[in-house]
């Protein structure tokens, strides 16, 4: 990041080339599917995958149990795009069988936009039993998996899927600046006119790749030299299964760690994803989650307020260049932190 790219220099296109290869490979699709990056945070990505692969007269079906599948659901109606809702409780996956009697009953949905991992309580959604009744109803599958892609195992070349957008700054441990999604080739080759946006519009760029090799507008060139960067220590972790084999540790470490203190987390492990762990707020007297949220930072660990509706708690993230030491770390911080609030081992919270 500290050397200034020529953007479009032929060291830089080859940077692009290898990134765009790159996140194929992890996506475990060959030449069936292009990645096609975006300018942006994660959000942006989503936005323009929506706006490009959804047609302006096409209906969406989006499954919600979370903060972000409302936000793909603000973002179609935004682009006057429109959207069905089939929505779950936070605590609660998704469900495929309500999915497929929705699918039944409609023919007008064309497509189907899911999250992998719902950041907004740590939940894993069973995407790929989502993409089986989808491709079975013959519809459209797109996947926000924007917490989950490069540490959950996806095995893209037998889940049919038409896009799935993520981006630098989540599991790739890269800096933020930039999304990119993964979109099957027919699909995207067929989305010409439909975005809604210029500079939002994923056909254009991946036409402007495909052209030249180059950005259509300015890149983050030095984000995108942290991507590759960050790739090559992904790729150096052992892939998908070696980061997912150490964030997994890092769960297993937190969850162990402050059940020990007294803290409860929101989900059953079995829906848990080693991304990041919802705590329900303790209701012990006493205990004040700014101080706490304060005292853990003056020592070096931000968390996460919490973005339920169904229950009052708080977050913290399993991901990023974490491991074993620095999650013990924070758990002695939070010990610390709580004897400085006068507040010993928890013994209740409220749900
Ligand atoms: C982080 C995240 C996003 C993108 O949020 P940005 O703030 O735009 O980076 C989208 N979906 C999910 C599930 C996320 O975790």
């Amino acid at each position: 990041m500290l050397r200034d790219w020529g953007s479009r220099d032929k060291a830089f296109i080859a940077l692009t080339a290898r990134i765009r290869a790159r996140l194929l490979e992890i996506a475990g699709v060959g030449a069936s599917h292009v990645a096609v990056p975006v300018q942006g945070s994660g959000t942006f990505a989503v936005e323009a995958t929506l706006g490009t692969l959804i047609r302006p007269d096409a209906k969406t079906l989006v499954l919600v149990n979370g903060a972000y599948g409302k936000r793909m659901v603000a973002i179609l109606e935004r682009m006057g795009r429109e959207a069905a809702v089939l929505e779950w409780p936070e605590d609660r996956p998704v469900e495929p069988q309500a999915l497929d009697a929705a699918l039944a009953a409609e023919a007008a949905i064309r497509h189907v936009a899911v999250v992998h991992c719902e950041t907004t309580s740590g939940i894993l959604n069973p995407v790929e039993a989502v993409a089986e009744v989808v491709a079975r109803h013959d519809r459209g599958l797109i996947i926000d998996s924007m917490s989950a892609f490069g540490a959950i195992p996806f095995a893209g070349a037998e889940v049919e899927f038409d896009a799935l957008a993520a981006s630098a700054n989540k599991c790739f441990e890269g800096v933020p600046g930039v999304g990119f999604a993964i979109v099957a080739k027919d699909v995207l080759a067929a989305a010409a006119g439909n975005a809604h946006s210029l500079s939002l519009d994923l056909h254009a760029q991946w036409r402007g790749f495909e052209a030249n090799g180059q950005w259509r507008f300015t890149p983050p060139t030095h984000v995108l030299a942290a991507f590759d960067q960050a790739l090559a220590e992904h790729a150096d972790e052992g892939g998908v299964a070696g980061r997912y084999r150490r964030y997994s540790e890092n769960r297993r470490i937190l969850v162990e760690g402050m059940r020990g203190l007294g803290f409860e987390t929101l989900l059953g492990d079995e829906v848990q994803a080693p991304i990041i762990v919802t705590f329900l707020m303790p209701s012990t007297p006493g205990f004040d989650f700014q101080l706490f949220y304060d005292g853990l930072a003056e020592r070096g660990f931000v968390i996460y307020p919490g973005k339920l509706t169904v229950a009052d708690s708080f977050r913290i993230g399993c991901i990023g260049r974490l491991g074993p030491d620095e999650m013990r770390q924070a758990l002695a911080a939070v010990e610390v932190t709580l004897k400085s609030m006068g507040v010993g081992v928890l013994e209740t919270v409220s749900r």
